[in-house]
């Protein structure tokens, strides 16, 4: 029998009424003749929630203790689902993360999955029941609870059906596939039928959070057949594959944007060997991840360093390079935390030129301002002012012919 892992997100479990209709789902499922496992987010809004709650009471909640909070939220919903499929005739079974033992790293708050002990699952959908699994969480070596960083039940879903070897694995989410750009931003954006891991885990990584990027990455490798479709309405939805003759022709899949940055600047920092160790290091050792970086060396031997952070981070990075700036004697320190990223990403890229060109001479005209540019094969991203978000992702879907009925040939 086909074994079909389906993973529903938080707006689709968002209320009794949704639970009840993800049910309905499941059953039809199951009635075709596969055997189905449910992975499900916590109700949308409720992540959220809770970290204002313990926002109220630390600036810093221990990381340990956030999990312990934060995993409550994906307790509920297979709880709920698992009364409402019971209720409807098919006997249902949740459990959490550590009763199927996801063991996960111990690096609360952004764990990563080791293995997952499949006896009891595989028991459970052997007797026909219709197994509900906690999405998001994990158990660390110590039996900590542990959880796998912002969407991360997306992540649970793959490695689940990797685990399981299952036919299918399928993301129900708020829209029905994988789109050129952000269909809440574009209005003319196009669903794509297929979509490469290598294209979906860049789109993802800059930012394209319909999936989460180790959900993507764990699909490539273990090659697990993922499809992203709506919960509320019928259609092929997206398949995440290996790279097809279709999209060969395909110079840009689409545009991602992040909003999640924020930029700091170092100037006048004496110009020598190991400087930029210097100023990263004490960064890294704080556990902050650095993106772009920009180094310009002026006339005067002393050179500015600029790189980007994930906007949590910000006021952490700011303070530490003030202390390093006193340290290192540089002129002066400056942030912004006003700013995205936009990137116009495809694998077809490599054999373009004119990509960037195009991108910056889109930009240019609207009067958007460049901060910074990083390039590699398959991408170009720039940073901006937050402000023109909207716009610069508007006018790069349509200055690559993105749209609807946009001839992606053409662009470039
Ligand atoms: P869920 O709660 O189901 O996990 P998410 O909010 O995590 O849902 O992901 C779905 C959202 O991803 C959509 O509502 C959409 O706004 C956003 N999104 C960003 N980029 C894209 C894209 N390229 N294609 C589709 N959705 C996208
Ligand atoms: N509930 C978690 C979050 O909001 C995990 C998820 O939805 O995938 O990030
Ligand atoms: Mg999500």
């Amino acid at each position: 029998m086909p074994l079909i892992v389906q993973k529903y997100g938080g707006t689709s479990v968002g209320t009794i009424e949704r639970i009840q209709a993800v049910a309905d789902k499941v059953i039809e499922t199951k009635k075709q003749g596969n055997q189905v496992i449910v992975v499900v987010s916590a109700m949308s809004g409720e992540t959220n929630r809770l970290v204002g709650l313990a926002d109220h009471l630390s600036k810093a909640p221990v990381p340990r203790e956030l999990d312990v909070l934060l995993s409550t939220g994906e307790q509920v919903t297979i709880a709920l689902l698992s009364i409402a499929l019971t209720e409807k005739g098919y006997p249902a079974i949740s459990y959490t993360g550590g009763q199927v033992h996801i063991r996960t790293d111990n690096q609360h708050n952004k764990a990563r999955i080791i293995d997952i002990e499949k006896a009891r699952v595989v028991r459970d959908i052997e007797e026909g029941k219709i197994v509900v699994i906690a999405g998001f969480q994990g158990i660390d070596e110590d039996g900590n609870i542990t959880t796998l960083g912002r969407g991360g039940s997306d992540t649970t879903a793959v490695a689940m059906a990797a685990a399981l070897d299952a036919d299918e694995c399928r993301i129900y989410t708020d829209v029905d596939g994988v789109y050129t750009a952000d269909p809440r931003i574009v209005e003319g954006a196009r669903r794509m039928d297929s979509i490469t891991y290598e294209e979906m885990l860049e789109m993802a990584s800059l930012g394209s959070k319909v999936l989460q990027i180790r959900s993507v990455e764990f699909a490539r490798k273990y090659n697990v057949n993922l499809r992203v479709l709506s919960s509320f309405e019928h259609g092929p939805g997206t398949l995440i594959t290996d790279e097809d003759e279709t999209m060969e022709q395909a110079l840009i899949s689409g545009i991602a944007h992040n909003r999640d940055e924020a930029k700091l600047t170092i100037v006048g920092v004496p110009d020598k060997p190991g400087i930029a160790s210097q100023i990263l290091g004490p960064i890294a050792n704080a556990n902050i991840e650095v993106d772009m970086i920009v180094q310009n060396v002026g006339l005067d031997n002393t050179t500015d360093f600029t790189f980007t952070v994930n906007r949590n981070d910000y006021e952490k990075a700011l303070s530490i390079l003030k202390k390093t700036a006193d340290k290192i004697g540089a002129k002066d320190v400056s942030g912004d935390n006003k700013i995205v990223k936009i990137s116009v990403v495809g694998v077809g890229m490599r054999s373009h030129a004119g990509i960037a060109s195009t991108m910056f001479k889109a930009l240019a005209d609207e009067g958007i301002n460049i901060q910074m540019i990083s390039t590699s094969e398959i991408k170009v991203s720039v940073v901006v002012a937050e402000k023109y978000l909207e716009l610069g992702v508007r006018i790069l879907h349509s200055a690559f012919g993105l749209e609807e009925n946009g001839n992606v040939e053409e662009a470039g």
